[in-house]
This record gives C-alpha cells, sequence and structure tokens, in this order.
C-alpha cells in the first residue's frame, strides 16, 4: 500500500513524512478515527515508506523488494494484531492463525469493518477480542531482533477490543518498546482503550474523507457511473466504508428485487415445478442464513411498501425505478383480508431461519401458504346501519 492508494487525508500524511524525516517519529501512534477514514490503510503506507529502500520524497517507491513484500503483506518485520474468537472451542485463537484470511480481506478492501472481518473468518454472532495469549505473543515476536528492515512493525487493528487484561500486559511494552520497534494502533473508539495506553501514544486524529475524492475511488473500484457513485458518496459522511456498504447494499437489494419477482410469479400461477426450483435456489449453501434472513426483512418492506400504495399510505421510500413498478403491480393483491397472515407468514419463516431450520422446507412452506393468500379476495365494504 502506499500513500497514493489512500484516499485524502492529505495533511496527515504530510505530518507523518515529516515527522519521519526530522527524526521525530513516536514509537507507539494512535490512529484514531472512524474506521472508513482509512486509518489502515494509512497506517500500512506509512510503515511501507519506512521500510522502503528507495523512497520519494512524498512516498515510498513501491518497486523495491521491501515495497513488494509490504504490498502483499508478507513483509517479515509486518507483524499484525487484531480481534479473533478464542472461545474454549475454538482451536484458534491468535491473529497468526488467521493470517491467510486477513491478508485475503485487506488486499481487496482495506475499507473493511469489522462485521466484514467476521463474516470472513465466519464468527458472526460471537464476540471477537484481542486477548491476553495475543499479548503474549506479541512481545514475544518483538523480543526478537528485526529479519530485513531497520524496524519492527507491529500494527494493532481496532485496538479497543484488546480486552483488560490483554491491554495492561502490553502497557510496558507500549511505554518503552523494544529496540527499533514502531507501534501504530488502530482504533474508532479511542475512549473505550484504557486510559494508560492512550495516555502512552501520539494521538493521530483522521478526518473525513472529501466527497469528491470519495466518488472518484467509487467510479474506479467498481466501475460505478458518476451520478450514482456521487449519491452514494454524498450519503457517506465522509466515510469510504460507509459508501461501499451502501454500494452493497444498493447490490443486494437488486437481487432481493429479483428473487421477490419470481417468488410472486411463481406463487400467483401456483407453478410448483417453479417454485420448487426458486426454493431450491434460495436455500443454496452460498447464500447462507444470514442473506436469507435479510431477503425475508425485504419480503417484509415490499408487502408493507404494498399495503401503503393500496391504502394511500406515506411510501417508505425505499425503493426506485421497476422495482418500485413491480410493487405498484403488486399492492393491489395485499389487503385487508391478506395483510396481517402474509406479515406472520414471512415472520414466522424468518424465526425458522435464524433457529437453523431447514431452509427448504421452510422455503417451501411458506412459498403453499403465500401463494393461497394472494388468491384471497379483497372483502368488499359493506356499511352496517
Ligand atoms: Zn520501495
Amino acid at each position: 500500500m502506499q500513500f497514493t492508494d489512500v484516499v485524502g487525508q492529505e495533511e496527515t500524511k504530510k505530518k507523518l513524512i515529516e515527522a519521519y524525516t526530522l527524526n521525530r517519529l513516536s514509537h507507539a501512534q494512535l490512529f484514531s478515527g472512524d474506521i472508513g477514514f482509512g486509518g489502515l490503510p494509512l497506517a500500512l503506507a506509512f510503515i511501507q515508506f519506512i521500510a522502503c529502500l528507495d523512497k520519494k520524497e512524498a512516498d515510498s517507491c513501491g518497486k523495491c523488494s521491501s515495497c513488494l513484500k509490504m504490498s502483499k503483506l508478507a513483509h517479515p518485520d509486518l507483524h499484525f494484531s487484531f480481534p479473533v474468537n478464542s472461545a474454549n472451542d475454538s482451536k484458534k485463537k491468535l491473529s497468526d492463525d488467521f493470517l491467510t484470511e486477513w491478508r485475503e480481506l485487506l488486499l481487496e478492501n482495506p475499507y473493511f469493518e469489522l462485521k466484514d472481518w467476521q463474516n470472513k473468518i465466519e464468527v458472526i454472532k460471537k464476540q471477537c477480542i484481542i486477548n491476553v495469549a495475543e499479548s503474549q505473543n506479541i512481545i514475544s515476536k518483538l523480543n526478537l531482533k528485526s529479519f530485513e528492515s531497520e524496524y519492527k512493525f507491529l500494527l494493532i487493528w481496532k485496538a479497543e477490543k484488546l480486552n483488560l487484561d490483554a491491554a495492561n500486559k502490553l502497557l510496558k511494552l507500549i511505554e518503552e518498546p523494544t529496540d527499533k520497534t514502531l507501534i501504530f494502533l488502530i482504533a474508532e473508539n479511542t475512549e473505550d482503550l484504557i486510559k494508560t495506553i492512550r495516555s502512552r501514544t501520539q494521538i493521530v486524529h483522521l478526518s473525513r474523507i472529501e466527497r469528491d475524492l470519495i466518488t472518484l475511488y467509487l467510479q474506479s473500484k467498481f466501475q460505478l457511473d458518476p451520478d450514482l457513485a456521487f449519491q452514494l458518496a454524498s450519503r457517506a459522511d465522509g466515510n469510504i466504508t460507509k459508501a461501499i456498504e451502501g454500494f452493497k447494499d444498493r447490490e443486494e437489494q437488486l437481487i432481493f428485487s429479483d428473487w421477490f419477482k419470481d417468488w410472486m410469479r411463481n406463487c400467483y400461477q401456483a407453478n410448483v415445478e417453479k417454485m420448487v426450483r426458486w426454493v431450491d435456489e434460495l436455500s443454496s449453501a452460498s447464500h447462507g442464513r444470514l442473506k436469507q434472513m435479510r431477503f425475508l426483512d425485504y419480503c417484509l418492506n415490499v408487502v408493507r411498501e404494498g399495503m401503503l400504495i393500496q391504502y394511500g399510505g406515506q411510501s417508505l421510500q425505499q425503493f426506485q425505478g421497476e422495482e418500485l413498478l413491480f410493487i405498484k403491480k403488486f399492492a393491489p393483491f395485499v389487503h385487508e383480508n391478506n395483510l396481517i397472515q402474509m406479515m406472520e407468514l414471512i415472520n414466522e419463516a424468518h424465526t425458522h431461519i435464524s433457529r437453523n431450520a431447514y431452509a427448504k422446507v421452510v422455503f417451501m412452506d411458506m412459498s403453499m401458504r403465500f401463494a393461497n393468500l394472494l388468491h384471497f379476495k379483497k372483502r368488499k365494504f359493506v356499511p352496517q346501519d
């Protein structure tokens, strides 16, 4: 990672380079700010710069043997610590046990957040922390001499996830690091970091990234058209991770919209063969339970929107274009005679999926019952005397 790959933060880049050039580097620095402001890529670019064998004025060369290893996150003097799930049932307890996944995710997108990391290591519902065994491992590693670079580098991502024992164990190292060691802590909520650690570091405050820079980044990273990139950047509040999240949500919503359309067509036609195929697709392992649950949330929103269109209520304003056109066609099928049952059916499926029920059975059952509900007639209004 070079400085040029880091979006925005130009002032901070200058200050870091200046601190290095004037030999005023603090041995422990705390990069503080939202994950989407880019503390992780910035620290990596700075580390690569320091270790570069052919530095330019404002960036590493990107070509020397050190830069090549750094860019693959495989430099022997670059050490990482990050939260992992170290529950008793897990054999993997240290960051080193997850290095392959870490490198893959980081190389794909350095602006990821904790949720993406938990997804990557498949521990969505369990807590991830940096534990005392990890602190011990760090201390042992940093006691060794550096292999190739003048410095040893330790990067602690989500340092606020250091538990109390782990943080206390690291205190001495942070206060008096082993020779030629530079420690970079990256944290969003520095308040959650114990005071004694905070007070021993030099804090580098990161700022929001300019909207136009986020727009350009989205255009080049995901080949988005300029209008869409601008819209996403405008809602991101200077936070690249938020902008990427917005883009992924939108992509997923388009997939859900197609699933919903197919589902409703099959249900309306009561076409069992197509229903079975749809259920097979939705239940396939590649989608996973969490995605299936998000799809069911989407279905609930569509039914709600259909009801609002039908009865002239305030729109949820989540739907646009073709998606909205389809919901308008669907709306007449939602009425007071089946609305509650439709919502109960979807909620029930959501509960079953969340409790690990067999997805095929849940979705098939839901489809058959939904097909029946779609054909319920709207009750005629009969005024009472
Ligand atoms: Zn270099």
